[in-house]
């Protein structure tokens, strides 16, 4: 089955309401294994509403409104649908009464206007929304279904699930789908994790997409299958798969960041961090995420010295660590310094240095630092050391 989202809304063409309900819609349609074709905004206005329904029931079988079905002269969603399917308004008594039923339990009075409500087009099914007044229908039409939701959100998503939902998969025989599982990987380019898994990135189901960020990859895993047992069997195989092609570069499903986070708690350790550089790469990475510097001590930002070479920043970032760890008698030293020339081709050699308990580690990389994102990639780099030493499943140095 295919579907059109029509968000329906002055305020959404004027930029004052962001539409996050057809977002909603287009994560549970597709959850439903229904491909989305488009999504569209119009504003309220009832011939622009009827062209939008009119134009979507050309290329798809299933079309969702959500918005303006309230009882104001300026909701005219009901009109617009009508006018598209080319039927007349119909008044319902029975919905009358169950909105003046509505009203009285919430103590309010109804206005005349409430009786717009109480319209649908001929044929509609409405469908009862306990959680407002606007009450919601569905028309089945030769050209297609049209199911029209209110756009007070709580309300859409309520009866998104309690009706449309059962209706699909009751009345129209929905019942695939849709699995995606995000993994998260470090240290390898793009390309070479590309290559690595090619393979599964032209498989139709599951399918998998990469996007890379700052050298953090992010693998997604998309299974379409007629359960959820299924599905999840698809996403496990392919998941098996990728973990055995990129060893320990695939760090799990959670991101770097937050993963080096949450060992840092779960091993109570503390953590000082040393920066040659007034970009505080480390420091960014771990702000980023939600209580990244729950177990910092200390930052110490140091941007005078001047190295000339990979080997006296190596020593630098090395010396930055253990000062920096002993001066905040924290369990871990994490520090980073960049050499202060750059070669031919405009790439600096950058040091980070981890002090132990139990011993230094050190990695050197050469990053083109006058890239907006450059000093991104050794916020990973420091972070990706850090994760080598927590993780105990790890074992390979870099
Ligand atoms: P009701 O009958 O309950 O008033 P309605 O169908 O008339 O519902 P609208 O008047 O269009 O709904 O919108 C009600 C509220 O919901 C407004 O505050 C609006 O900002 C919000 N809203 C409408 N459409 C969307 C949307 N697509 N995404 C997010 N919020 C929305
Ligand atoms: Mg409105």
């Amino acid at each position: 089955m295919n579907a059109e989202i029509i968000a329906i809304g002055s305020e959404l063409l004027l930029g004052a309401t962001v539409d996050t309900n057809s977002a909603y819609l287009a994560r549970h349609l597709a959850a439903a294994g229904i491909n989305l074709y488009r999504k569209a905004v119009v504003g309220d206005n009832t011939e622009r509403i009827a062209a939008m329904v009119r134009e979507a029931l050309e290329r798809v079988d299933l079309v969702i409104c959500t918005g303006g079905l309230g009882p104001t002269v300026d909701d005219v969603t009901r009109e617009g649908v009508a006018l598209a399917l080319g039927r007349e308004l119909e008044f319902h008594e029975a919905l009358l009464e169950q909105i003046a039923a509505r009203f009285a339990a919430m103590n309010r009075t109804m206005s005349p206007s409430n009786r717009q409500q109480a319209y649908l087009p001929a044929g509609a099914r409405a469908i009862e929304n306990p959680r407002g007044t606007a009450p919601a229908f569905l028309v089945e039409d030769a050209r297609g279904t049209v199911i029209v939701l209110p756009g007070v959100p709580h309300e859409m998503r309520y009866l998104f699930e309690h009706a449309v939902l059962p209706y699909l998969r009751n009345e129209r025989g929905i019942s695939s789908v849709i699995l995606v599982k995000t993994l998260h990987a470090v240290g390898l380019g793009e390309s070479v994790i590309g290559e690595m898994v090619a393979d599964l990135m032209q498989a139709e189901n599951p399918t998998l997409g990469i996007s890379a960020k700052q050298a953090r990859y992010e693998l997604r895993i998309g299974a379409r299958a007629e359960s959820q047992a299924e599905a999840e069997a698809l996403v496990a195989q392919a998941e098996a798969t990728i973990r055995e092609r990129l060893g320990s570069n695939l760090i799990g499903d959670e991101p770097l960041a937050a993963q080096v986070v949450r060992m840092l708690a779960e091993q109570q350790q503390t953590l000082t961090i040393y920066e040659g550089t007034l970009m505080a790469p480390i420091y960014r990475a771990l702000s980023a995420t939600p209580n990244g510097l729950a177990h910092v001590r200390g930052v110490l930002i140091h941007p005078l010295d001047r190295p000339t070479d990979e080997h006296a920043a190596a020593s630098l970032a090395l010396a930055g660590a253990i000062s920096a760890a002993d001066r905040w008698r924290s369990d871990l030293g994490l520090a980073v310094q960049a050499s202060s020339t750059s070669d031919e081709r405009g790439f600096t050699a950058v040091s980070v240095a981890l002090c132990t308990p139990t011993g230094m580690r050190q990695a050197t990389r050469k990053y083109d630092l006058n890239q907006p994102e450059g000093w991104e990639f050794v916020g990973t780099l420091a972070l990706d050391l850090l994760h080598e030493y927590l993780n105990p499943n790890t074992t390979a140095s870099m």
